[in-house]
């Protein structure tokens, strides 16, 4: 067998999921301020954040910068929570009532698929269904949960039954450390929530059994490329126990693992990878995944290398295959900079549970502004607005979505098609973390007992701070749309304690106002510490000033942003359902109107943009809460071909078409779109 061979048997796999559905508690109501709660949710687990503490790293490891919350500490509130509404409702809520890789699961004893793709569900429908109180969510979760841990066998093992399986057989020890993986990460959530006494036990005796079978079975594969994941949980347990020999296992495991940091040190992948040089190092997923994975190891090693590593990791990730929306492109392989490349779905949630864990534990603001950036503008666009169906990859300029062979690397032609299941189920399973884990990791603590808001969306988190004292924070916002956040404590007593506030790097001029009073020393790229005797009632404003900014891209090529936000130029649509049953059917999306535009221009930092209200679908292109004005002209010869957008012009361009007023919109809300313009050439003016 070929290495190719292998390789692409190795890489045809991935996760799946599926979801939930209905909320109990429907319009804004908040979690704290309903004053009778559905029989449900008062039957439901209720230990959240108020009698769940907060661990911080134990020594000998090092010392993260921000402790995330337990899961149940923060409540969306406003558009977030419509948007959870929007995904329990959708595939999230129901996706393990029909697909057969979920109903017939071997993680829950059935005869079916029973590698990563249970697994990757539960990883999303847990933080969904207890970040929305969602009892029937819950009871879904539960049965996963429960049979996992009621077929923990003798020996530690966990999972399904060795040679079950459809797409990807599980025939070894070795073959299941990689879902093994998730399903910790799965369980971890869960205690948080619920306090539940029988994760921990499972976890210690499940370390034993992984300890004494990795010289004969090491890490392979995935499991070698994504073993950071597995260290977050030894982590979590070692914080929680103190065994010692948990950090014995995970200098084993490191031992076995892939070296990213060296990976990223002398970089290879310089290029847009070709059939004939793919490797799981060339994975954008596992890219994806290795954003966290020497800071993750740091918190053992102690080496500032490892620290240090994110940038070097970001400076050739960027270099070579960034994109606008933050996030690297891979269709199925790092794809270089041109915008009609593809970045995958997986790719983009794991790109920001990584950086949900990077900013926890090195406290570097600018990792908090990057992963705003992938969740306002890649997650929303790459769904359907009620999220009965996803792409596999997206493209930062997209004109056409349709079944076509395109310049991907390896990825099949109906993978930026709306669908189920476009190209590989791995998305189908892998997707539903992505609005749920941000939520969950809204706000963390300080180690001086307090509270850092380190990314923005309307929210409330409830936790103990100072000495103990219980405080709720509600935030009110309509961030990223608008550009204030009003932050009110409510606290049955007063406490001082420190209130922490990230200022983005492209905040220049952000204003703190406490009870009215302008606060002096706020700094775009750092954060804000507040340290004063808080009482109820008191208010907080952050006002942010949101100028349109340009940045230049592939080909010199411009795309205009707003705080985190980017706009493009919605193309009119046309949707043709391809196959499947409605409502989770697979669906074509056709152009209508001319897309080939280059911008006249540059808009003013200044310009106003104008504001529409925030409805039930912000991420829709009705619904876009923002729209700016520009003028372009048509760019003849920029045409499709092979159903992407043809070679980006160099900019800038010539053209004697007429000038037309566009309306771009954020691309969040997008569905087909140009966001990287060339500009129209001063002498053609
Ligand atoms: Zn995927």
């Amino acid at each position: 067998m070929s290495m190719r061979s292998l390789l692409w048997g190795a890489i045809r796999r991935r996760a799946s999921y599926g979801l939930l559905i209905i909320f109990l508690f429907l319009g804004l109501t908040s979690f704290s301020s309903r004053q009778q709660p559905p029989q449900a949710a008062q039957d439901a687990p209720t230990p959240h954040s108020s009698v769940t503490r907060v661990y911080w790293n134990k020594a000998p490891l090092s010392w993260n910068a921000f402790a995330p919350l337990p899961l149940g500490s923060i409540k969306p509130r406003g558009w977030l929570r419509r948007q959870l509404q929007i995904q329990a409702n959708g595939l999230s809520g129901h996706l393990d009532e029909f697909w057969p890789d979920l109903r017939d699961s071997g993680w829950i004893g059935g005869p079916g698929e029973s590698w990563e793709r249970g697994p990757y569900y539960l990883d999303g429908l847990i933080p969904l269904a207890y970040t929305l109180d969602d009892q029937r969510l819950i009871d879904k979760a539960r049965k996963w949960v429960d049979w996992t841990i009621q077929h923990q066998r003798a020996d530690g093992r966990i999972g399904a039954e060795l040679g079950r399986g459809t797409y990807r057989t599980v025939r070894q020890e070795s073959d299941t450390w990689w879902p093994n993986m998730i399903m910790l990460k799965v369980l971890t959530q869960y205690q948080e929530a619920t306090g539940d006494p029988r994760v921990i036990p499972l976890m210690e005796k499940y370390f034993n059994y992984q300890m004494k079978l990795l010289d004969q079975a090491p890490l392979r594969e995935w499991a070698e490329h994504r073993w950071a994941d597995e260290i977050l949980s030894i982590i979590w347990l070692y914080n929680r126990t103190g065994n010692a020999k948990l950090l014995d296992l995970a200098r084993k495991l490191h031992a076995q693992a892939f070296d990213w940091k060296a990976n990223f040190a002398d970089f290879r992948n310089k290029e847009k990878t070709t059939k004939q040089n793919l490797t799981l190092h060339s994975h954008g997923v596992n890219n994806a995944m290795a954003i966290k994975t020497s800071a993750v190891w740091w918190q053992i090693s102690g080496d500032a290398s490892d620290r240090d590593a994110i940038h070097q990791l970001y400076s050739q990730l960027d270099r070579y295959h960034g994109q606008a929306t933050g996030v690297h492109s891979c269709d199925e392989h790092l794809a270089g900079l041109d915008p009609t490349q593809g970045t995958e779905l997986c790719t983009v949630v794991e790109a920001m549970f990584s950086l949900e864990q990077d900013v926890a534990i090195l406290g570097d603001p600018a990792l908090a502004d990057r992963l705003e950036r992938i969740t306002f503008n890649a997650l929303p666009a790459t769904f359907k607005k009620d999220m009965w169906a996803h792409q596999y990859d997206q493209q930062v300029n997209q004109v056409m979505c349709s079944v076509l062979k395109r310049n991907w690397t390896d990825n099949g032609p109906d993978s930026n098609i709306f669908g189920l299941e476009p190209n590989f189920g791995c998305c189908t399973s892998n997707m539903h973390q992505g609005w749920p884990k941000f939520t969950s990791h809204l706000w963390m603590a300080t180690r001086e007992g307090g509270l850092a808001a380190v990314a923005y969306a309307p929210s409330q988190v409830s936790a103990k701070v100072a000495n103990g004292v219980e405080i709720t924070i509600v935030e009110n916002t309509d961030y990223p749309f608008r550009n204030s956040i009003r932050f009110t404590v409510q606290s049955a007593s007063a406490a001082k304690f420190p209130l922490v506030l990230r200022i983005p790097a492209w905040a220049e001029g952000a204003t703190i106002t406490i009870q009215g009073a302008n606060r002096a020393g706020v700094k775009a790229g750092s954060f804000h510490t507040i340290d004063r005797e808080w009482k109820s009632g008191d208010v907080v404003e952050l006002i942010f000033p949101l100028q349109l900014k340009v940045a230049r891209w592939f080909n010199d090529g411009i795309a205009i942003n707003r705080g985190p936000l980017l706009f493009s130029l919605p193309i009119g649509e046309q949707w043709k359902k391809v196959k499947g049953e409605e409502p989770h059917a697979d669906w074509e999306v056709l152009p209508t109107t001319p897309w080939n535009y280059a911008l006249e221009g540059i808009p003013a930092p200044d310009q106003s943009v104008e504001e529409r209200a925030i409805g039930d679908s912000p991420f829709s292109p009705q619904g876009a809460p923002l729209r700016l004005k520009v003028k372009g002209r048509r760019v003849p010869g920029w045409e499709l071909v092979d159903g992407s957008a043809g070679p980006l012009p160099m900019n800038p361009v010539r053209t004697n078409e007429p000038e037309e007023d566009l309306t771009l919109i954020p691309y969040g809300c997008t569905n087909l779109r140009v966001t990287i313009f060339p500009q129209v050439a001063p002498e053609t003016r």
